[in-house]
């Protein structure tokens, strides 16, 4: 299948050029993973946090499971889109057992109009008491004073920026992925969740929060049965991140004193939460196309967390549709729709009229003639978010000589009828924009490998690869999420951008990615047991 199927030169051009504008090279590649090493050392010197630099978040755990941990223990995790509780029984072999629930969170509580702080954590507290209720009713049988001595122990997975200042306490620097509770930020979400459950009168204690990186993380250090380490727990899901062992000692920004104590008791490093979704929030490096800055503009973040809007699950399908649009706009796909009142009122408010770059020719709006014979699109076409990543799997893996899976997940998702010519320019739009972000991740897993020095290379400050100490080892990299589980290929272009890093084939291959299944869930349930007091 290719666009040779397109008679019209100049069509198929102007096409090819907005697919273009999703290409990386090597070059860029590169000069991204050296970047986002500087700025990661930036962010592990500097205490407060600013757009310059990644905010590089110690995480207070410091002991990475060996998979003899055992005991039961509670974990809450608010991802993007659900809101997951679960209790694990750790049997010490590597394995455990687990009982979970999970349930969407309802948008009016996560970013309506009056969404408040304590509306939203009274209802993940009543999730929490049907939970207890369903597996672990003998918690809420015992009565209140033995329970208060000793309540059942939970690790709250927080998947969002937060300024942590110890193992169970974050003040929330910003919401990201949708979410918008303004009285929230700036306040302990730890006090504002434990405040709901004792108000629920629960049996539980919050003695963790943590991040679902540092959750796959141990996760993955948990249940892995080969020698080889895990150096990085990352996740592409709603969002994307990632935390890393880093040596105590190089986390410059870290308060002396809490360095002095762990260094008595023998620690040596400490994972840290990179926040990576805000690299290069100044866009020093980024490729940015017209599509990106309508998405962005189209959040509650603007501005920030530019990195993410590029790679993870609640952005792709946002800017396939604004590709979508645009090309139907310049008249180069489903041209039986008419140009609609519709179109120029939201075409002209994202920002999308701007030109991108000088050749790429965007048709003028005003005195536009309607073209004959034509039908108006449904309102879904122009609903922000309406194409989903998800649906965008679905058009990946669609192989039938018709596309008539891409032609029903459009139907479905926007209401429309296509061409097999529409569906198959829809079809690269979606696999330029995939593959765009998996190399991009590629970037982030390669910095890391790369500062860690756990493969016996490093970068040097010309970027030049630098060999410290022969290493035969292969490491695992752990990573959870659905977009890196089920989007076709996605793991697949990662490890094919590996290889374009400076680590080059020759190194790229003793990195193995690994699916830590449940990671978010067991590793919260291990950060109960992973850090000193
Ligand atoms: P969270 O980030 O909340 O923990 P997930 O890891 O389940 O949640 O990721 C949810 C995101 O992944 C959503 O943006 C959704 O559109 C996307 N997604 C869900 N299923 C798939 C799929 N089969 N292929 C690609 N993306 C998917
Ligand atoms: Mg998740």
């Amino acid at each position: 299948m290719s666009l040779e199927e397109i008679d019209d030169i100049q069509e198929r051009r102007a096409i090819e050029r907005t697919l273009a504008q999703f290409d990386i090279s090597q070059e860029t590649i590169q000069k991204g993973v050296a970047y986002f090493i500087k700025q990661m050392e930036e962010g592990l010197s500097n205490e407060t946090y600013s757009n310059d630099f990644l905010p590089m978040i110690p995480s207070f755990i410091t002991h990475i499971p060996d998979g003899s941990e055992t005991g039961l223990s509670l974990a809450a995790d608010l991802g993007g889109t659900n809101f997951r509780i679960c209790s694990v029984n750790l049997n010490g072999d590597h394995t455990f057992d687990m009982e979970q629930f999970k349930r969407k969170v309802d948008t009016t509580l996560m970013n309506g109009e009056d969404a408040t702080s304590e509306e939203f954590f009274a209802y993940l507290a009543r999730q929490v008491r049907y939970f207890l209720n369903k597996h672990h009713k003998f918690y809420l049988e015992k009565s209140e004073s033995d329970l208060s001595k000793n309540p059942i122990k939970m690790s709250f997975t927080f998947s969002f920026p937060i300024n942590q200042t110890s193992i169970d306490k974050g003040t929330l620097i910003r919401w990201t992925k949708g979410y918008n509770i303004p009285d929230a930020v700036g306040k302990d979400v730890v006090t504002l969740f434990q405040y709901a459950l004792d108000e629920a009168k629960l049996p539980v204690k919050i003695v963790a929060i943590t991040n679902d990186t540092v959750g796959t993380l141990l996760a993955n250090s948990y249940s892995t049965l080969t020698q080889s380490k895990t150096v990085l727990g990352a996740i592409f899901g709603t969002g994307t991140n990632g935390a890393y062992p880093e040596k105590l000692e190089n986390i410059k920004k870290l308060d002396p004193k809490i360095r002095a104590h762990l260094e008595s008791k023998g620690v040596k490093d400490m994972i840290i939460n990179t926040e990576w979704g805000s690299f290069d929030n100044k866009l020093e490096f980024l490729p940015t196309t017209i599509y990106d800055e309508t998405v962005d503009s189209e959040t509650s973040n603007a501005g920030v967390h530019l990195f993410e809007k590029r790679i993870s699950g609640m952005f792709l399908g946002e800017i396939v549709r604004l590709v979508i649009l645009d090309l139907h706009r310049r008249k180069l796909i489903l041209n039986n729709y008419e140009l609609g009142e519709d179109t120029l009122k939201n075409m002209s408010g994202g920002g999308s009229i701007r030109k991108s770059d000088s050749s790429t020719t965007l048709i003028s709006l005003t005195n536009y003639p309607r073209r004959p014979n034509t039908k108006r699109f449904s309102h879904l076409v122009y609903t922000e978010w309406s194409l989903s990543t998800e649906n965008l799997s679905r058009i990946q893996v669609d192989d039938s000589t018709e596309l008539s899976v891409t032609e029903l997940v459009l139907e479905e998702a926007l209401h429309i009828n296509t061409t097999y010519l529409d569906r198959l320019i829809i079809k690269k739009v979606t696999n330029a924009v995939s593959q765009r972000a998996a190399l991009l991740a590629s970037i982030a897993i390669a910095a890391v490998v790369l500062k860690t020095g756990r493969t016996g290379l490093t970068l040097s400050d010309d970027g030049q690869l630098v060999q410290t100490k022969h290493n035969d080892e292969i490491v695992e990299v752990g990573v959870d999420g659905a977009v890196v589980e089920f989007y076709p290929g996605f793991r697949k272009t990662i490890i094919k951008g590996l290889k374009l890093t400076q680590l080059g084939e020759q190194y790229s291959s003793k990195i193995e990615i690994v699916i830590a299944k449940d990671g978010s869930g067991v590793g919260a349930a291990l950060c109960t047991k992973s850090y000193i007091e």
